[in-house]
């Protein structure tokens, strides 16, 4: 059957209008989650069912045959699930988009709990072969790292030669990307991977009897494209990060030159054809290889290859986490990429030429600014000053990064920030994902949604609809009994499909305060003992998504979830109202199967921290409700559906912003005046977890010993508070059905189709016929 498909998408392919006309979009992201491809597309192609029946009489199973496919886990999280998202919605939208990353060997890790301990297996994708992927070894890039820099004055010009560098091959694979709903524009997601130049072993070491040496290069060239990262906001500041950071710039922006130039367009024209994204700082390396392919291989001058450079590429930030914004060792950068390292020498020399022109008395401004400070080089400086776009992916998000983060930039280059609301691919997420409540939807309104997302507001006439809200209601149930029969098969717990879903799901860290959540459960829990009408109804609070390998705290706190299910498993008391469960390696597949299952949507992260999130959009457009901060996109879906549909509560980003730079918050303070809030910290070391002895005493230290960096306790009551209101709505069954619905409608501007439309016309400046006619 794959075999099928992808003899239409070759069919397709070449019916994809010959781009020579049109301008080409590249989107460079160092992680693409792309999900499983092969439901997706009969989904789109609408032949799901046909295809069902037809294997059924071959006594195939679908369902079984799905479960096959690996779900490539080239990501970590949220970045490189929005890039797979923009995928999608450029193929729908016809922009001939393509994505430009890495084929890693071994994805983000297997998660395994063991006695609740998070352990790490190696994500080996590519076992069985990857059917999607195309090698493409006659378009291969050669890509230089190390060796000297020779400077020649040759016809009065400077010319610069590479030498003694260690070459690597660059070895595209290529996956194709389809939507809904255009067959004929096929677009391309194009993977690198790295191998040697020549594909024998190095002989002269081999011959010299030095077997060592000559596997060693080998292993060494093949190392870049190993492994991903699992790092989520943190950089790790390693040499064979900047090598895969560098590969993948050059290779892609190689592969985009050759292309171009047999276009015939002249190299001034470059950035009417070509538009080039970066997709948070990993690619910004784009920017000095540009200038380096612009002056060195075609002879331009510095400041027309600058005008080339600047108006082609467009940079996204994604985070405003100190901790998360590169850095790099001037020394390790220059030994790796000595002619890259002189251009941005040269960039920095005049730019800081300039602001020291224009801002003549500012010195705090002129040092800020610059790229190289400290004996690093930092590396979203360069990306703000080497683009013609600055795009924050929240509302939110953006006025920090033009008041707090980049406000000298922002001074200067005002007219480059902008904002781009971050959306989901709602094809996936909604009507892939919860194929019940997509017919219903369509069944109600029709199927126009599908290609246009805010049709889904026509569902308000629904609103005082009892039936409708009644099958509202049996949709959930049906995606509930799924789920709980995942964790059976998977997890071997039973869980109780009437209790109401409370589903925290994303990358484990302080800043998202699982801790927050925990701390709440801990609360009930000591509530119900006192009293056991203290709590309506019956829940499940379900919990999922990876910690870093080297992120202790974060691992702390996946076992503080695990002991904690345990403890109230235990607990005849409590456990016919309590009960928690971790769901093992939550990945896009299973986000699948979770986010139609939710009740709500846990969005609690410590106001100011989550540029956007995406996961919120996920649970909005599945009938959860959310319970969270005014942080990332949030404030955005707390506009758009009322602040009587949504459950808000703690910290403004302001308020959390003022106490970081002026101080004035105690946590021990609210530790002694708040005694059950005292209670709940006291048991994370007390003996309350028997089995625990020391070993929660990090987090402890954390809330108190180094003042609750994330403002978890000065949290706690307000989101108790706003959690026994959401409790009391549930109760209410038909009101609770209204959000329910209120949430669905208003999810449509949540989609990525809207995002990429605005990137479209507004930063990349392409003609989206598909989507103008809805303006
Ligand atoms: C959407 C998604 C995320 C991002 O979730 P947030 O809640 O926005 O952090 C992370 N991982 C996977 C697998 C996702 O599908």
């Amino acid at each position: 059957m794959v075999l099928l498909l992808k003899e239409t998408i070759s069919f397709n392919r070449a019916l994809t209008k010959n781009s020579i006309s049109t301008k080409q979009v590249y989107y460079f992201s160092m992680e693409f989650l792309i999900g499983r491809l092969l439901r997706y597309y009969l989904v789109n192609m609408e032949v799901e069912e046909l295809v069902r029946e037809s294997l059924a009489e071959l006594h195939i199973n679908l369902d079984d045959l799905l479960e096959q496919e690996a779900d490539p886990g080239l990501g970590n999280g949220g970045l490189g699930r929005l890039a797979a998202c923009f995928l999608d919605s450029m193929a729908f939208g016809g922009i001939s988009g393509h994505g430009n990353g890495i084929r890693y060997k071994y994805g983000l890790f297997e998660q395994k709990i063991r006695n609740g301990f998070q352990t790490e297996l190696a994500d080996n994708w590519l076992k069985n072969d990857y059917p999607w992927e195309i090698r493409r070894a006659d378009k291969s890039v050669v890509v230089k790292f190390k060796g000297n820099v020779q400077t020649e004055c040759a016809d009065g010009k400077l010319v610069f030669y590479h030498e003694d560098y260690e070459p690597v091959l660059a070895v595209p694979y290529d996956i194709p990307v389809m939507s809904y709903d255009n067959p004929s524009n096929i677009n391309n997601l194009r993977l690198w991977s790295a191998e040697p130049v020549s594909n024998e072993l190095d002989f002269a070491s081999f011959n010299r009897g030095d077997f060592n040496q000559a596997v060693s290069l080998r292993s060494g060239v093949e190392a870049i494209s190993y492994i991903l990262y699992p790092d989520d906001c943190s950089r790790s500041g390693k040499e064979l990060r900047l090598k895969q950071e560098y590969f993948f710039v050059a290779a892609g922006l190689g592969s985009i030159m050759r292309s171009f130039k047999k276009r015939n367009f002249p190299l001034g024209d470059f950035s009417r054809w070509v538009s080039i994204h970066i997709n948070d700082t990993h690619p910004v390396l784009c920017i000095p290889e540009l200038m380096r392919i612009l002056i060195d291989e075609e002879g331009l001058g510095w400041d027309q290859a600058w005008n080339i450079t600047v108006n082609s590429i467009s940079f996204t930030n994604h985070t405003i986490m100190p901790e998360a914004l590169e850095k790099w060792p001037v020394n390790l950068f220059k030994n790796l990429l000595p002619r890259i390292y002189m251009i941005v020498e040269e960039i920095d020399r005049r730019f800081k030429e300039r602001t020291a022109k224009q801002f003549i008395d500012d010195v705090q401004l002129i040092q800020n600014t610059q790229i190289i400070a400290d004996g690093h080089i930092q590396m979203a400086n360069l990306a703000v000053i080497g683009s013609s776009s600055v795009n924050g992916v929240a509302s939110l998000h953006t006025m920090i990064l033009k008041q707090r983060v980049f406000s000298d930039y922002f001074r200067i280059f005002g007219y480059k920030f902008n904002n781009k609301t971050n959306g989901v691919n709602h094809r996936r997420f909604l009507l892939a994902a919860n194929p019940l409540l997509s017919a219903l939807i369509t069944e109600a309104i029709g199927p126009g949604w599908k290609k246009n997302a805010e049709e889904l507001e026509n569902l308000l006439i629904y609103r005082e609809d009892a039936s409708f809200l009644e099958k509202l209601a049996q949709v959930k149930s049906h995606n509930k009994t799924q789920l709980v029969k995942y964790v059976k098969e998977n997890q071997g717990s039973d869980l109780d499909s009437q209790s109401m879903f409370d589903v925290q799901v994303k990358r484990i860290h302080a800043y998202k305060r699982q801790l927050l959540n925990i701390l709440k459960i801990m609360h009930l829990y000591n509530q119900l003992l006192e009293n056991p009408n203290s709590l309506p109804g019956s829940h499940t609070f379900i919990f999922g998504g990876k910690a870093a390998p080297g992120y202790h705290y974060a691992k702390t706190i996946i076992k503080l979830i695990n002991t904690l299910a345990e403890k109230i498993h235990k607990e005849s008391r409590v456990r016919e109202k309590l009960q928690i469960v971790f769901l093992e390696n939550f990945n896009v597949s299973l986000g699948e199967l979770v986010y139609p299952a939710a009740d709500i949507s846990e969005q609690i992260s410590t106001a100011s921290k989550e540029a956007s999130g995406t996961g919120n959009m996920k649970f909005m457009m599945n009938g959860a409700i959310t319970i969270g901060t005014l942080d990332g996109a949030n404030v955005e879906i707390k506009e758009a559906v009322g602040e009587k549909n949504i459950f808000i509560f703690g910290l403004a980003a302001e308020e959390v912003l003022r106490y970081s730079s002026e101080g004035g918050y105690k946590s021990l303070d609210l530790y002694y005046s708040n005694q059950s809030l005292r209670l709940c910290v006291d048991q994370l070391v007390n003996g309350f977890f028997e089995t625990a002895g020391e070993e929660f005493r990090v987090i402890f230290d954390s809330l108190l010993l180094y003042n609750d960096d994330y403002f978890v306790l000065r949290d706690f009551d307000t989101y108790l508070e706003a959690y026994k209101k959401l409790q009391c709505s549930y109760t209410d069954k038909k009101h609770w059905q209204g959000l329910s619905l209120f949430n669905i409608a208003k999810s449509g501007i949540f989609s990525s189709d809207r995002t990429i439309r605005e990137y479209a016309k507004q930063i990349w400046k392409v003609n989206t016929r598909r989507f103008d006619s809805y303006i």
